[in-house]
């Protein structure tokens, strides 16, 4: 990592604010104009709010993704929403959404809209922080698609989507975008029952067209979809497979866990730079300065300030406004504190 020691970053997601959730439920009263000036609002909001907790890395907070997966479901031809498996009552959970059926051959001709994504952010953002894209890895963006006797399982799809993840990161790369993350939340919360050494390969084939051309992060949680888990919530069946797919950064999330397995960052940071969550973004406790000091010194056990990066344990998109504003304003400030105090 270049420049600044323990920089504070996030995972891409951001909280919509109110009345946005309440304009995409009527978004049928709103003309092409009107959705153009509500998606920048709402951009610049989520930027205003980055800017002020004073991060290092900011994102577009993704605004315009209204779910993670099916938002990009949008812009990918042969299939069709199936509704007949989604639970309506009870607790929420990831059950609560849709999956889709694949109907025809998958395709994505207009892409997958983080290009148009990024030229906002670039657009809206100040002079500053770095502004970071976020793409899904194929495999997480299999998700929600049920494969058919054309693509017989998820590696199938996931093959599939493959070229269209790629087109997107080409893509951002040829646009200026210095910093791209690429979420694998699948990856990391079914390594346990997977061929890790498949989900590498698939990874990195992924990634191949873009390595060494901008910086690469990958984001891995245990699923954070109405702040529930999603895996059994241990790093240990990923490393040091995972070691090998071609990034810079590696995120995992550490305050949700009380920092269970944190010494395997010193096996991380041998080989990559480590963002560590030392926020949970499932807690309406709000970490105060002196708890990200305590927990950014217990990270410097096993890593370098060089090759440390803080930030929440997963993307905000779960956690109330006023709660997300509060933490990452702390987080900052706690970094601002170890930096001075190691003369950084
Ligand atoms: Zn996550």
């Amino acid at each position: 990592m270049e420049g600044k020691c323990l920089q504070t970053t996030v995972v891409g997601s951001y909280p919509f604010p109110g009345w946005l959730e309440f304009s995409m439920n009527h978004i049928d009263q709103f003309g092409p104009a009107d959705r153009e000036e509500l998606l920048n609002d709402a951009v610049s909001v989520a930027i205003r709010d980055q800017v002020a907790a004073g991060l290092d890395v900011i994102t577009d907070g993704e605004q315009t993704r209204i779910d993670f997966n099916l938002s990009f479901y949008s812009f990918i031809e042969g299939i069709e929403p199936e509704s007949a498996s989604v639970r309506l009552f009870g607790p929420p959970a990831h059950d609560q959404r849709g999956k889709h059926q694949i109907t025809g051959e998958l395709r994505a001709p207009r892409g997958l809209g983080v290009l148009a994504e990024f030229e906002r952010l670039k657009r809206l953002a100040p002079a500053g922080p770095r502004l970071k894209a976020s793409v899904p890895d194929p495999y997480t963006l299999s998700g929600r698609l049920i494969p058919n006797a054309e693509y017989p399982d998820r590696y199938a799809v996931a093959e599939a989507l493959l070229p269209f993840v790629q087109q997107e990161l080409a893509g951002l790369v040829a646009a200026g975008c210095v910093e791209i993350a690429v979420d694998a939340p699948s990856m990391s919360c079914y390594a346990y029952r997977e061929d890790q050494k498949r989900l590498t390969e698939l990874f990195n084939r992924t990634v191949e067209p873009v390595v060494g051309k901008c910086r690469l992060s990958m984001h891995l949680c245990f699923g954070n979809y109405k702040g529930r888990a999603v895996g059994p919530r241990q790093y240990g069946p990923m490393f040091p497979q995972f070691l090998e797919m071609k990034v810079d950064e590696v995120h995992v999330e550490m305050a949700s866990r009380e920092f269970s397995e944190l010494e395997l960052i010193a096996e991380i940071g041998k080989r990559r730079d480590v963002a560590v969550g030392v926020v949970d973004v499932k807690s309406y406790y709000i970490e105060t300065p002196e708890d990200i000091q305590k927990r950014i010194k217990r990270c410097l056990q096993y890593v370098s300030p060089e090759r440390l990066l803080l930030a929440p344990d997963c993307g905000l998109s779960q956690t109330a406004r006023w709660a997300s504003r509060l933490k990452l304003a702390n987080m900052v400030e706690g970094a601002r504190r170890v930096r001075k105090e190691l003369g950084l």
